[in-house]
């Protein structure tokens, strides 16, 4: 799903607080929804005096016992409802006129049902289902489905008596299907029946299988064949539709791109057949290139984006190029592989807006840092983050409201930069910018494969990925990348001391890198780390630090000519936030007593007097000593307490000292 803050700009999903709602996690259970066959049959286009959907409808719901089950419950808001993760109120007023059990193909009756809450249905079986049986449940309803609030995932609604459509991300399902509606619930076949006046055109995932008109009714028949998350279960069905086909042609593939477009609009998106090649490349081929693509435009009521269905993007405005691509890719991130829980959208959302700098790096270049391009794409991620971002959200679980999970600076802009940062590890990891560049995408077609038509969390990718490199005998200890990144909020702040030292004939020159974010933030281990070094001469030399998981570090460099100032992370690779301060060499003396072991670190080469006094003045401790650039640990016999120490040599130094 996409924003256009463009279109609709008071849409700030930030402002509201929601404080205690938990998403929901993946649960045992002792059954799987297997398969849905759901009809609806929109009686409002008729009789529009509420303009809103009146519905005959059924959903069969098949499923298979896992283990041995008596009973099962169903996501279904019958009535009124306020939604726990937004402000949203549901004002169903739905009636169940019956409930069907079918155990082994054969009616079985002596079951109770019940609605708890207006927001489920449970239904109690007169036995125990023994594991591997398959079952069925059919619920027969009508009525009508209202709802208040503005943003997105509010389930079936009706405009203007000529468009209707669902859109339900997060959980917008349950408003109108019963359904287990959870995204890791995966049904694998979804065979829907959308009736409508005669005139209008339905669009649904997979399929057309058939179409029947029955007077002034017409009924489209469609049946989507790969499984597929709840959230992505919709229709929309508009009278006022023109239908656009472009073919994508792919080695022996040929698939229809259909292109719904609302009344007016003759501007459908053409960059689609080349999206789709590009990505097939990247990831492995669309998923569901035997079905088709589409893009529907919802012309009226729509959130104010897209929202990426399965095989079935729904959008406000056609032909956008990065849109297209966005919801393009959220066939491969998010629809083949589906989040787990709502606490792991990194693996829709900042995939598919990853994704966006992958097409164009494709189409564009690798690119600098302005506009357009791989590395454009990925320098605005960092700065959107940087500027707006609320630093303390880490990308694995947000935080409680749908504008947490859906933050456009954490979820989409960060974890897009954190992808483009592990790509960066895959080059470190393979010693090679091209090698693990190519090793880096062949990661994600394993970890894709692996869950290929069904659900990852956050950690299956983590070790879908470390599996990878295992298999490639390279070093798999990177669980410190998803930790400092994904799972802890915040970014480095690195604050550069440098100084510089003319010896005669050379210059010594030392970098020292201070970690100053939040203690409840990582600190970040960032191997070749890019640093840029300018000289008088006004030439500069590109090279990398090993950044450790450390307070502090000091690297040392030696050059023929002079030093005058550093550019961190360049160029502008990473989520990070730096200064540059050039300060007298000995403030880089470092000193620091613990457990009687001194530990010292002087920056420039030389011979050095090491003088520790006690509190009344005696000299408890007295050295000589040629330093390298090296921490030095001297063993010393002393009781805990205050002491002073002086450093006396090419470099002097002075400081009150407590042996802990
Ligand atoms: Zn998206």
């Amino acid at each position: 799903m996409i924003f256009l803050f463009t279109f609709i700009p008071e849409k700030n999903l930030e402002k509201i607080k929601i404080l205690s709602y938990t998403w929901p996690d993946v649960e045992y259970k002792t059954f799987k929804v297997i398969r849905y066959d759901y009809f609806i049959w929109i009686d409002s286009i008729k009789n529009a005096q509420n303009l809103r959907p009146i519905l005959s409808a059924y959903n069969k719901i098949t499923f298979r016992a896992i283990d041995p089950t008596d009973s099962i419950y169903l996501h279904f808001i019958k009535g009124y409802y306020i939604v726990p993760y937004w402000i949203d109120t549901v004002k169903n007023n739905l009636i169940i006129d019956s409930v069907k059990f079918f155990h082994n193909s054969n009616y079985i009756s002596g079951f109770i049902y019940s609605t708890p809450g207006d927001t489920l249905i449970i239904v109690k079986f007169p036995y125990t289902i023994n594991p591997n049986d398959s079952f069925r449940v059919e619920i027969y309803y009508h009525g009508i489905t209202n709802r208040s609030g503005s943003s997105f995932g509010g389930g079936l609604d009706l405009r203007q008596n000529n468009i209707v459509y669902a859109d339900n991300e997060p959980f917008g399902l349950r408003r109108w299907l019963p359904s287990f509606d959870l995204p890791y619930e995966k049904p694998q076949i979804v065979d829907a029946k959308i009736k409508t006046k005669l005139g209008w055109k339905t669009i649904a995932n997979g399929k057309l299988i058939d179409s029947l008109i029955e007077g002034p009714w017409i009924t489209y028949h469609y049946r989507e064949s790969y499984p597929i998350a709840p959230y992505l279960i919709v229709f929309a069905s508009s009278n006022q539709f023109t239908i656009q086909t472009q073919t994508w042609n792919y080695n022996f593939i040929s698939m229809p791109i259909y292109h719904y477009l609302g009344p007016g609009n003759n501007n459908p998106s053409l960059y689609l057949p080349n999206q789709l090649t590009i990505f097939s490349n990247k990831y492995g081929i669309y998923p569901f290139y035997d079905e088709k693509y589409a893009e529907v435009q919802i012309f009226q009521g729509f959130f104010g984006g897209a929202m990426e269905n399965q095989t079935n993007t729904f959008t406000i405005a056609t032909n956008y190029e990065l849109l297209s691509a966005h919801e393009l890719a959220h066939h491969w991130w998010g629809n083949m592989v589906t989040c787990a829980t709502f606490k792991d959208i990194f693996i829709n959302e900042s995939f598919a807006t990853y994704s966006e700098a992958v097409y164009d790096e494709d189409n564009l270049g690798y690119g600098d840092y302005n506009g357009r391009g791989y590395m454009g794409q990925i320098h605005g991620d960092i700065n959107r983050y940087l500027n707006y971002g609320d630093y303390n959200k880490p990308i694995y679980n947000p935080g409680p409201s749908l504008g947490d999970v859906f933050d456009v600076n954490i979820t989409y802009s960060k974890g897009s930069a954190v992808l483009h940062a592990l790509r960066l590890l895959f080059r470190v990891i393979y010693n090679d910018s091209a090698l693990g560049d190519s090793k880096f995408f062949e990661a994600l077609r394993y970890y894709g494969n692996k869950r290929k038509f069904s659900y990852a969390r956050i950690i299956d990718f983590e070790n879908d990925i470390k599996e990878f490199l295992n298999n490639e005998n390279r070093d798999t200890s990177i669980g410190y990348f998803f930790n400092q990144w994904i799972f802890k909020p915040g970014h480095p702040q690195f604050q550069f001391l440098i100084s510089k030292h003319f010896n005669g004939s050379t210059y010594d020159f030392y970098i020292k890198v201070n970690q100053n974010q939040p203690s409840t933030w990582a600190k970040f281990r960032i191997p070749k780390y890019p640093i840029r070094i300018k000289f008088s001469d006004n030439t500069q030399i590109d090279t990398t630090i090993n950044i450790d998981s450390l307070l502090t570090q000091t690297f040392y460099f030696n050059f023929t000519k002079e030093p005058t100032t550093i550019i961190p992370d360049y160029p502008n690779h990473y989520i990070d936030q730096t200064s540059v301060t050039l300060i007298p060499e000995d403030e880089f003396i470092y000193v620091k007593i613990k457990d009687n072991k001194l530990k010292l670190s002087i920056p420039r080469d030389g011979n050095y007097d090491i003088k520790i006094y006690n509190s009344s003045g005696r000299i408890v401790f007295n050295k000589n000593l040629q330093t390298n650039k090296n921490q030095i640990e001297l063993l010393l016999n002393l009781p805990k307490g205050i002491y002073f120490i002086e450093i006396k040599g090419s470099l002097n130094y002075k400081s009150k000292i407590i042996n802990f």
